[in-house]
């Protein structure tokens, strides 16, 4: 029984806690899983008396006739310390110490649902006893079998008894006291016909053979007990209780014990069984029946356990952390969350997740397309160059080379080029903003705060929108110090040209003939080419200098400057979780930690096997 004891206590600590906070999915409690005894037998066999000596309390009217007539579920509890009573359903509130006592009110309160009469109820009378000297466990006392009503009966009560007997034991959870007396023939046994129905097999029947005491001379009870006359699963059990006289007599439990224990141990017929007969026998055997029908059911428990930690704990991690009440902690919260979408950002940009390599694919591919494609052909047209060459002479036509037609021209070609750099500009700054759309997205705790998850996005956005803007200030800039001032070396590598090819009888328009011009539009194409390829080089070295490295480095700077002026209420605005989650995230970390001492206690039980 110890044994059993702590293994239940350990248990039902378990699953009690579990119980007290039940939602939609809480363990069974111990109560489910614990099967609850039933004794079964004809009427006057001895079932209160086995139920009884179960229990080691006097507590159960008991007597010749139909004592027992509506049926007794009795709860055992464990409780701590020595104080040991009794309490009735029906008495809320009204502690029993006197168990005396509560077999009168058992006695009283079937008497009050029946009437003085014989009659039978199939009503329960519930009773709970609470000791430090019980297993929590269920026991059913049931009215006896008959098989004829006797008088101030009705007729239908033999049939109503049994349906009220089956109706318990049918439960495949309920282990069979079944009770016979042995002082009637077996093959007339009650008890045996009923739990063979229900149990066929008798795997949840323990037969307990009452009155061995008060068998005939000459007769005895070993072929019973050693099996042979009717097998069961588990062997046959022979107790003797005490006898009305003893009952009149006021004899004591423990006093009843020993006599029975010298019974067997002096009758020469049972001598060779005494150490698996007796009512403490009884116990023991229950009680070890009930240990590994607990143990078997532990693995259940532990896999029920482990699979519901790790569902609540998916959950809380989907419902994210719980916010702080203080704007320094909301600070904080809100700071480590942008840290975490930062630092998405950047693996982005860096490689570790995918997006960033589209700026490269700007600079190598898109940009300089865009650049090829500007043939410069409208520029640098005959007409064209004439025309620029001619006015840039003004009153006098040049002497040597026409160095303001050349600056001209170029000027002219170059300024074509701000297109494209400026397109690579906004290229870029639409990847930029792209991936902060992904940051945001794969920024899992952003999810728990709706409008700190749109205001991060509208900061990152408008850092992006300056720094564009700064790069392509910076980028035109590049374009424009190209105009500005001249490579001298290009034009001193030159072949000197003194022949003009002017003809003083033309008219001013063209005073320069066309190879002439030819050449010098080859000669600007050949330059401003040179400083195509120097601005392919150079204007992504700027875009990154100004955009992706500022990105990097400073996205949510602003943000972080502004948020340190906020006040607690506006910092409680940008954590506007949803109460319901709130309240959900509370739950579920009580629930958590629960199951986490549940499972300390039962993981404890099952290595203890
Ligand atoms: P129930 O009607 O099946 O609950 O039977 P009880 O437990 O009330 O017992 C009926 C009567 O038989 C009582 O007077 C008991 O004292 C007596 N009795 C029960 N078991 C034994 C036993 O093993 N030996 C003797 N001598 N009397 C018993
Ligand atoms: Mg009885």
């Amino acid at each position: 029984m110890e044994n059993l004891i702590s293994l239940v206590n350990k248990l039902q600590r378990a699953c009690t806690a579990l119980g007290d906070h039940g939602e939609d999915s809480a363990l069974p409690t111990l109560w489910d899983s614990l099967p609850a005894i039933a004794v079964v037998g004809g009427q006057s066999s001895g079932k209160s008396s086995v139920l009884e000596s179960v229990v080691g309390k006097d507590f159960l009217p008991r007597g010749s006739g139909i004592v027992t007539r509506r049926p007794l579920v009795l709860q055992l509890h464990r409780i701590d310390g020595d104080r040991e009573y009794a309490e009735f359903m029906h008495l809320p509130r009204k502690r029993f110490t006197d168990f005396a006592l509560v077999r009168k009110e058992i006695a009283d309160e079937t008497d009050r649902e029946t009437g003085r009469s014989k009659q039978i109820s199939s009503v329960p009378i519930h009773l709970s006893i609470f000791s430090p000297n019980v297993v929590n466990l269920t026991l059913i006392d049931l009215p006896g079998l008959t098989k004829v009503a006797v008088e101030g009966q009705s007729e239908g009560i033999v049939q109503d008894i049994e349906n009220m007997v089956r109706a318990f034991i049918e439960k495949p959870n309920c282990i069979i006291l079944a009770v016979s007396p042995a002082n009637q023939d077996l093959a007339t046994s009650d008890a045996i016909k009923i739990s063979r129905e229900v149990d066929p097999k008798g795997e949840r029947t323990f037969g307990v053979l009452t009155k061995i005491d008060l068998m005939d001379k000459g007769t005895d009870a070993v072929d019973i007990l050693e099996g042979r006359s009717y097998r069961l699963q588990f062997p046959w059990i022979g107790v003797v209780n005490r006898s009305q006289q003893d009952i009149n007599k006021n004899v004591d439990m423990i006093a009843a014990r020993r006599r029975e224990r010298e019974y067997f141990a002096t009758t020469p017929e049972y001598k060779h069984l005494a150490h698996r007969m007796g009512s403490e026998h009884l116990g023991k055997s229950l009680s070890k029946h009930l240990e590994s029908v607990i143990k078997s059911r532990i693995p259940g428990l532990q896999s029920l356990i482990t699979k519901t930690i790790a569902e609540l704990e998916t959950e809380l991690k989907r419902l994210g952390k719980p916010i702080a009440n203080d704007a320094g902690g909301k600070l904080y919260t809100i700071m480590e969350i942008c840290r975490m979408f930062d630092g998405i950002y950047k693996e982005h940009l860096d490689g570790v997740r995918p997006g960033g390599e589209k700026v490269y694919h700007v600079f190598d591919n898109q940009f300089p397309v865009a650049i090829k494609r500007l043939q410069f052909d409208k520029q640098l047209s005959m007409e064209n160059v004439r025309k620029l060459i001619t006015e840039a002479d003004g009153y006098q036509p040049h002497l040597i080379a026409p160095e303001q037609g050349y600056r001209r021209l170029i000027e002219s070609c170059l300024v074509s080029i701000r297109g494209p750099a400026e397109a690579a500009v906004d290229a870029v700054h639409g990847i930029l903003k792209e991936l902060v759309h992904k940051a945001i997205n794969e920024t899992h705790e952003l999810k728990q705060f709706p409008t700190l998850r749109v205001e991060v996005g509208n900061a990152a956005f408008e850092s992006l929108d300056r720094m564009r803007d700064e790069s392509k200030k910076n980028t035109l800039k590049l374009v424009d110090m190209e105009t500005s001032y001249l490579t001298v070396d290009f034009f001193r590598k030159l072949p000197q040209d003194v022949e003009k090819g002017g003809n003083p009888s033309h008219s001013i328009f063209d005073r320069y003939n066309d190879s002439y011009l030819r050449r010098i539009g080859t000669t600007v194409l050949a330059y401003v080419n040179m400083v195509c390829s120097t601005l392919r080089n150079s204007i992504p070295k700027s875009i990154v200098y100004c955009q992706v490295r500022e990105a990097k480095r400073s996205l949510l700077d602003h943000f972080f400057t502004e948020l340190g002026a906020r006040e607690i209420k506006q910092l409680s605005k940008l954590l506007d979780e949803d109460p319901a989650v709130m309240e959900r995230r509370t739950n579920l970390a009580k629930r958590l930690e629960l199951y986490r001492s549940a499972q300390a206690e039962i993981d404890a039980v099952a290595w203890s096997k």
